[in-house]
């Protein structure tokens, strides 16, 4: 028996059910920081689409809001780390004083 020819992959949509070469579609947004109840990564299983609905599904998953307890959340990610950014500048200044000084007393001596 002759082996056979390699066929893209072609099967019916999840979507739009025809058929077409599909793509496996994956959550592109990062894991939740709350549990939340997510369509898209609350799915067993991700659907086969092809490009069309593959692009229309990136479109809605990117037009989705966070959650408001995500939001929040993230806002307070965000203010921490603003501030653990100004904490590293101050420590950043405290060495460069540090420095100055030990060269100031080194050229002292
Ligand atoms: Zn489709
Ligand atoms: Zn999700």
């Amino acid at each position: 028996m002759d082996p056979k020819p390699l066929q893209p992959f072609e099967a019916y949509c999840d979507h739009c059910h025809q058929q077409r070469p599909l793509f496996l579609y994956e959550p592109d947004h990062n894991c939740h920081l709350v549990p939340v109840t997510c369509r898209w990564c609350d799915r067993e299983k991700q659907p086969l689409l092809c490009t069309r609905c593959w692009g229309k599904e990136r479109e809605l998953e990117e037009n989705t809001p966070l959650t408001e307890d995500e939001q929040a959340l993230t806002s307070f990610f965000v203010a921490v780390s603003s501030r653990s950014q100004r904490h590293d500048d101050q420590v950043a200044a405290d060495r460069a004083t540090c420095e100055g000084i030990a060269a100031a007393t080194e050229e002292q001596s």
